[in-house]
């Protein structure tokens, strides 16, 4: 099957077996200002060169699986209003049958990676589920009783965009106080800019390449080098992101809840732990019990496993397995 996972930078595609182990993939640039059919030639350029790379050929593809950056109606695939491609309203799944004409499926991204964590995680077969993406912004995918939870319209899981501060920093959502205006990569390099034009934040400055700007990465070197500001920073950051997942916990009360996305895995041993401690704090007792906060194990592929379960899940081979697919098909 082909996963491709669309994002607003970059377009990451993989031919994936059904086992779940990626036969090749390939990553390319989305095209700035692209229109709609522009990005699907790109993909499908990607997937043509990706099944001659890897000796597949075109009709043992089962089925194509697209995640795009939310929102996302379900289950028509229609992208709209996406900040992150400048798309209005784009019927991509149609689109991409019409050219294709194999079986697709366009699921949100972050509910990509859920369905990956799901299927293909360390918590696998883990029925209450929340994977949260904190990266150049915030969100999130829910599994709920084995399912995965998109709401009346495909709308659910936008957990970036929980007020977590009245009147807070502004957010590109056009409210204020949203947990992604605060805690996501976006906010940590606004803030330190607004720093270092107070002329704070010298030690992060050094620790930055000259000419460019300071972000999460360069908060990080200089929190890890003991660098004082950097750290109470990554304080409040941490205690952000503890409110709204003690908040999630308390309203979900989840088996697990995975974090993954650039910023929270490059600053997982300065987060993950201040994290977990500010949600074991501050939930319902009830809701602690058996409770597990981790990092993801599956990286940066974490969307492309999602896109193999939603392929599994739409040619009927979705019930999701306790042991991984490899083994079980062994078995
Ligand atoms: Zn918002």
């Amino acid at each position: 099957m082909v996963g491709v996972d669309l994002g607003g930078t970059k377009i990451l595609a993989g031919i994936v077996d059904t086992n779940g182990t990626i036969l090749g993939k390939k990553r390319v640039p989305t095209p700035v200002g692209a229109d709609p059919d522009q990005v699907l030639d790109v993909i499908i350029d990607c997937a043509t060169e990706l099944l001659r790379v890897c000796r597949v050929k075109e009709e043992e593809i089962r089925g194509i699986a697209v995640a795009t950056p939310g929102p996302l109606s379900f289950p028509e695939g229609v992208v709209r209003d996406s900040p992150n491609l400048g798309w209005e309203r784009v019927n991509f799944k149609e689109e991409l049958i019409r050219r294709t004409g194999r079986p697709v499926i366009v699921e949100k991204d972050t509910n990509m990676a859920a369905l990956g964590e799901y299927y293909f995680g360390r918590q696998r077969g883990c029925g209450d589920l929340l994977y949260i993406t904190v990266s150049t912004g915030i969100g999130g995918g829910i599994i709920c009783a084995g399912k995965l939870y998109r709401g009346h319209l495909g709308g659910a899981g936008e957990v970036g965009h929980m007020v977590v501060e009245a009147g807070g920093a502004a957010c590109n959502c056009g409210r204020r106080g949203c947990l992604e205006a605060l805690a996501s990569g976006s906010a940590i390099t606004r803030r330190l800019d607004e720093m270092v034009k107070q002329g704070q934040g010298q030690g992060i400055l050094n620790c930055t390449t000259a000419g460019e700007q300071p972000g999460p990465r360069e908060l990080g070197i200089a929190a890890r080098q003991g660098d004082e500001e950097a750290r109470l920073l990554l304080t409040q950051v941490a205690e952000y992101l503890g409110i709204g997942i003690a908040n999630l916990v308390n309203i979900l009360n989840p088996r697990a809840v995975i974090l993954g996305g650039g910023m929270m895995l490059g600053l997982k041993d300065l987060l993950l732990a201040p994290v977990q401690n500010y949600v074991y704090e501050h939930v319902f007792n009830l809701n602690r019990e058996d409770l597990i906060i981790e990092c993801t194990s599956l990286d940066d592929d974490i969307v492309l496993y999602g896109c193999v379960a939603a392929v599994l899940k739409l040619l009927g081979q979705g019930t999701c397995p306790s042991v991984p697919l490899g083994e079980r098909s062994r078995g």
